[in-house]
């Protein structure tokens, strides 16, 4: 894997992001999607804490300012302020003194790991705690403990960030990535910046599809999102959930609950002819938000991109989820990926054969063998007798390439080739 430069600039972003401390609601979000908000064109939207959205209730805003446990003479012992990844998420106000014995109830280690900080969350239950290394809780003396926690949990706003990029047609490729994690790299920052470079990316670029990025906290934010856009859900032809995406490991791809969605047959191509290894995983009802996309009524055809799946890295849910553990040529693979993944989506269509007859005389037009002294002239002849072959307007140029063997490019060069010199039309 290399970078070039420019996994660099997705890193750095992922760096901007990392000290931010996030939550399903409350600042840090706001903030977050304030800084995505400066690269590519995107609408904040706010939605009340208590609104219904399908069987379940927006919750309260979260905000904090400080926490930190104290010692006997005054000491911060764990403190918020060194990483946010100390307080359980979504910790109620608290301030209390307490023995070494009552304040353990409250705290979470991974003892498997002695220098790592868990992450804990507490969204749907009204708890308070502390996460800290197994090293720095074994240091704890016998004493008596302050506990404060400057958080605030009321009545306020779900927020979720949506850039919406136009394209010829009012079909839609959804792109969606979760944004509620405090510093985690991987499972979070990784996705969230891919999926802005490439919005960014994708500004400049004649677009026959609409796209829509969504930058949303898990779950709670795509159900939201699902309520309130029943209306947009028919038109989203493809859809991809990006997360775990800046490992060094190899892609892994889930499957859209269809299993044979076009989008599933675009990754496993392009995965196939790679040459890199890859893992390919069916459906399940347990992941990121391509759970919601693919429940029942919606059956969407989402999938969701990762390289190492979430919780099977050690790192996952702790600190050592950090800035290290993504690299910047991963980074940019998977950027690189994706263009494509979407160039395939982009260029897939259907045509007819204007001379289906028998083949027509490719030599009288310039098609055949004096395309000699390409390397690839071979596989290109192969290639257009291929799309004239089974371009009877029910093949798309997908479909060409599987049946064929052959690579999507070398097929969509063919149909262009055949295109221009009128052998091919629209399908319809
Ligand atoms: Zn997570």
């Amino acid at each position: 894997m290399n970078s070039t430069g420019f996994g660099d600039q997705i890193h750095s972003f992922a760096a901007e992001l990392y000290p931010i401390c996030r939550s399903i609601t409350g600042n840090g979000l706001r903030e977050t999607l304030r800084r995505i908000g400066e690269r590519i064109p995107l609408q904040v939207h706010e939605v009340a804490s208590g609104t219904q959205v399908f069987d379940w209730t927006v919750p309260r805003e979260w905000n904090i300012r400080d926490a930190y446990v104290k010692n006997s003479r005054g000491d911060r012992v764990i403190d918020f302020r060194d990483s946010n990844l100390h307080v359980v998420n979504y910790s109620v106000p608290t301030q209390m003194k307490l023995s070494l014995q009552e304040l353990k109830e409250h705290l979470h280690t991974l003892p498997d790991h002695p220098d790592w900080i868990p992450y804990r969350t507490s969204y749907y239950r009204e708890e308070w705690g502390f996460c800290l290394s197994q090293r720095q809780l074994d240091s704890l003396l016998k004493d008596e403990y302050e506990v404060v926690i400057e958080s605030s949990l009321e009545d306020g706003h779900l927020t979720y960030g949506e850039c919406l990029l136009l394209g010829e047609t009012s079909e839609e490729i959804l792109i969606s990535a979760h944004c509620c994690h405090p510093s985690l790299c991987n499972d979070n920052l990784s996705g969230v910046t891919v999926a802005t470079f490439l919005a960014q990316a994708l500004t400049s670029k004649p677009r026959r599809y609409t796209y829509r990025f969504l930058f949303i906290p898990g779950t709670i934010g795509s159900i939201t999102w699902l309520s309130r856009n029943e209306e947009v859900v028919p038109r989203i032809k493809h859809g991809l959930v990006l997360a775990c995406v800046g490992d060094r490991g190899a892609f892994c791809y889930k499957k859209t609950r269809r299993g044979d969605a076009e989008i599933d047959r675009a990754v496993l191509h392009l995965f196939h002819h790679s040459g890199k290894p890859y893992n390919i995983r069916d459906f399940s009802p347990y992941g990121y938000d391509e759970r919601q996309y693919c429940s029942p009524a919606f059956n969407l055809p989402v999938g969701c991109l990762n390289r190492t799946q979430h919780g099977k890295f050690p790192e996952y849910h702790t600190s050592a989820d950090n800035l290290d553990f993504i690299a910047p040529a991963a980074l940019e693979e998977t950027f690189r990926y994706c263009l494509e993944l979407l160039e395939v989506l982009e260029r897939n269509c259907k045509y007819r054969n204007l001379n289906p007859k028998c083949e027509p005389q490719l030599g009288k037009r310039g098609l055949y063998r004096e395309l000699g002294g390409y390397p690839d002239s071979e596989i290109r002849e192969l290639a257009m007798l291929w799309v004239l072959n089974l371009s009877d307007g029910e093949n798309s140029l997908l479909d060409i390439a599987e049946r064929s063997g052959l690579k999507f490019t070398a097929i969509f060069q063919a149909a262009s080739d055949l295109l221009q010199h009128g052998l091919l039309g629209p399908s319809t």
